[in-house]
């Protein structure tokens, strides 16, 4: 044993503060004990925590009396391997973000409370029959080979392949070399497509271990899952968002399926994009990742333009699947009936007295969007947010879809007292009631957050639909996005224009992408698909050019808009978000940072401060400042230099902020 004082331990905790922590170690100590990597729990304010020792260090800034001693070393071993220690350290400085957090965050909620990292169970069974691969057309046979052809290098790989070309065939034949090689596999999907179906299907081809890392795992199961991917023994591993994070023994390909959406983008704290992530980690790891979607984003196809991700493409649908044919509606001149038109409700007659399924998409829940007052014109409005509030039928109240709040509905106007309340606008749980009139003898089966909120109710419906043959879909996104419902042959968008005329930027990208998704569930199988889409702008050009050119066409026009107007991914953003009680705190807060930005040097447009579009939530009031640069490195720099300051600025408890990097929206 030696003597400690020659020995600080140089600790990362899960505190916002960007810094690291000096201990002294627990005593007595093994000095050989001190390994880097280790989690160690010390004392810290009124509390303990469990923090990552970073290193050991022989001096420190703190006067030694002031040292507090650590705890507790509780692992033997390092719990971070070097490439996911890397990956945090990268991610804490791209995202500004503190690296015990990010630390801490990248752990199963077990590790990061402190208790052991040991395997109590044995790998999940092999269940099913094995299932059998269809043969490959040419396309998805390039695909893979140009796959197998990095080699196990670091290579990115964008594949697009239009709705139902076959684009999971092409994982799972890239997956079943790497396993073949004893390597193992990380799959990323979003978080709506998670299904046991996609995990049995894995499951099926493979017959190996397969674990799913999703939200719904308890803590025991996540650690257990957790421990399985390090030790080797799980050998694929699909899991949303998070899972970038798992550690793998021999990990050798990465694969990111739908890889434009934007669930992959963490909304609130620690605000990282798991694809970007999942790039940044197979470049670490040396290794091949591919981003699949049928609609990338334009972050992607800019890098394939720009020559550092290899494009491939499935330009076809796969076996007999033919691509649907659109139509626009223009519900100006059409008959409507509870936001149907003459035209879309003759045509769901004839595809169900067919014996098929109807689809229609409507991407607002509820009963009624407003509860309006006919004889004054008030409207129901959430009292801690800046929103209106929405009406819901079954059960009958009024609901805040942005805080929750919920509230009895009103007999009598809140302003004139008059009897005369309307709810106004259509939602899906309307849409249900208008249906049943028009169709009282075929099933309407119904997917939105409301009712899918109980565990396993997702799947109950799913597999009503797969049953069913007659039957009207009914849902919001959660309905459009992933889901292979082979007796689907016409889709109904109900109101395609609410992305049209949007504030955000991104909205027509994430609108054209949406409808293509929506769209690409018609006629997957043998039987062809239609999709009418109601809008009161037929002559609008992005929707033409969606629609007569297909999504590439409309990816290009959007690009070249983006780059006209110096918008990512031509430019780079990053946005302050600050939240307060009182109305000013927020702006000036962010004044006070767009004056130190205007100091520091650099080449970037402030943009703010300004209320968010929804200028108070939950009773806070929301502002922003937009920070724009031609060069990442740029914007990198500059926050770096300003972050230093910031910390020193204190709003004290008035203000709450947060730094978002390549933020999704900005509104
Ligand atoms: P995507 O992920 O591109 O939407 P999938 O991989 O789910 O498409 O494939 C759509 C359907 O086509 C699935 O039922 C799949 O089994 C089938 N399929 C894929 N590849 C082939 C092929 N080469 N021949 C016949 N059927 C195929
Ligand atoms: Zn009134
Ligand atoms: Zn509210």
């Amino acid at each position: 044993m030696v003597q400690a004082q020659n020995m600080i331990l140089r600790i990362a905790l899960p505190t916002p503060l960007r810094r690291l922590f000096d201990y002294l170690p627990p005593q007595p100590i093994d000095p050989t004990s001190l390994i880097s990597g280790i989690r160690v729990r010390v004392p810290f304010q009124t509390r303990t925590l469990v923090g990552i020792l970073v290193e050991v260090v022989k001096e420190t800034s703190v006067p030694l009396e002031k040292l507090k001693t650590a705890l507790e070393l509780l692992d033997k071993e390092p719990i971070f391997s070097e490439d996911i220690y890397q990956l945090c350290q990268w991610s804490a400085s791209y995202y500004h973000y503190a690296l015990g957090e990010v630390l801490a965050g990248a752990l199963p909620v077990a590790l990061r409370k402190g208790k052991p990292a040991e395997i109590k169970k044995k790998p999940v069974s092999i269940e099913g029959e094995r299932e059998h691969p269809p043969e490959l057309n040419p396309a998805q046979q390039e695909a893979i080979t140009k796959i197998g052809d990095a080699n196990e290098a670091f290579r990115v790989f964008l594949l697009d392949g239009v709705t139902g070309s076959g684009k999971t065939e092409v994982y799972l034949h890239a997956i079943a070399d790497i396993l073949a090689k004893d390597k193992q596999v990380l799959v990323l999907v979003p978080e709506i497509s998670l299904t046991p179906q996609t995990i049995a299907r894995f499951q099926a081809r493979f017959q190996v271990p397969v674990i799913a890392l999703h939200s719904s795992l308890s803590e025991t199961e996540r650690l257990q899952a957790w421990l399985l991917a390090r030790s080797g023994e799980a050998k694929v591993v699909i899991g949303t968002r998070s899972a970038v994070f798992t550690p793998f023994q021999r990990l050798g390909l990465i694969i990111v399926d739908e890889e434009h959406d934007t669930s992959f983008k963490q909304q609130d704290r620690f605000r990282y994009h798991a694809r970007d992530l999942a790039v940044m980690r197979a470049s670490i790891n040396q290794i091949p990742v591919v981003l699949g979607s049928a609609t990338p984003s334009l972050e992607s196809l800019l890098n394939v333009k720009r020559e550092r991700y290899i494009y491939l493409s499935l330009p076809e649908r796969a076996g007999t699947a033919q691509l649907p044919q659109y139509h626009l509606l223009d519900v100006r001149h059409l008959p409507m009936e509870e936001g149907l038109s003459s035209v879309l409700l003759e045509s769901m007659r004839s595809h169900l007295q067919q014996g098929n399924q109807v689809m229609l998409f409507l991407n607002r829940r509820g009963f009624a969007p407003v509860l309006y007052c006919t004889q004054c014109a008030w409207i129901a409005a959430c009292k801690r947010c800046d929103t209106r509030m929405v009406y819901h039928r079954t059960p009958p109240r009024l609901q805040c879809h942005h805080c929750d709040a919920r509230r009895e509905i009103p007999a009598r106007c809140g302003e004139c007292g008059e009897a005369a309340l309307q709810p106004v606008g259509i939602g899906t749980q309307r849409l249900e009631d208008a249906l049943q009139k028009y169709f009282p003898d075929v099933p309407i089966i119904r997917v939105d957050r409301d009712n899918t909120r109980r565990k396993g109710a997702m799947q109950n419906l799913l597999e009503q639909i797969n049953e069913n043959n007659s039957a009207i879909l009914l849902g919001t996104q959660m309905l459009a996005k992933g889901h292979h419902f082979p007796h689907v042959t016409l889709v109904g968008v109900v109101d395609a224009d609410s992305g049209l005329f949007s504030v955000d930027f991104r909205a027509a990208e994430q609108m054209g992408q949406l409808l293509l998704q929506v769209a690409g569930r018609a006629g997957r199988a043998e039987k062809p698909g239609t999709v009418l889409i109601q809008t009161r702008h037929p002559e609008h050009p992005l929707l033409q050019t969606l629609i007569q050119h297909g999504y590439s066409h409309f990816a290009a026009t959007l690009l070249m808009e983006r780059e006209q107007a110096v918008l990512p991914p031509f430019s780079h953003f990053a946005v302050f978000r600050a939240e307060s009680y009182a109305e000013q705190h927020a702006a000036h807060f962010l004044s006070a940072i767009k004056e130190i930005c205007t100091a520091s040097a650099g080449a970037v447009t402030l943009l703010g401060p300004v209320p968010a579009l929804i200028a108070k939530r939950k009773g806070v009031y929301c502002q922003h400042l937009l920070v724009k640069a031609d060069r990442r490195g740029t914007l990198q720099h500059l926050l770096k230099n300003v972050l230093q300051h910031i910390e020193k600025l204190s709003p004290g408890h008035s203000v709450k902020w947060v730094l978002d990097v390549d933020p999704v929206e900005v509104v």
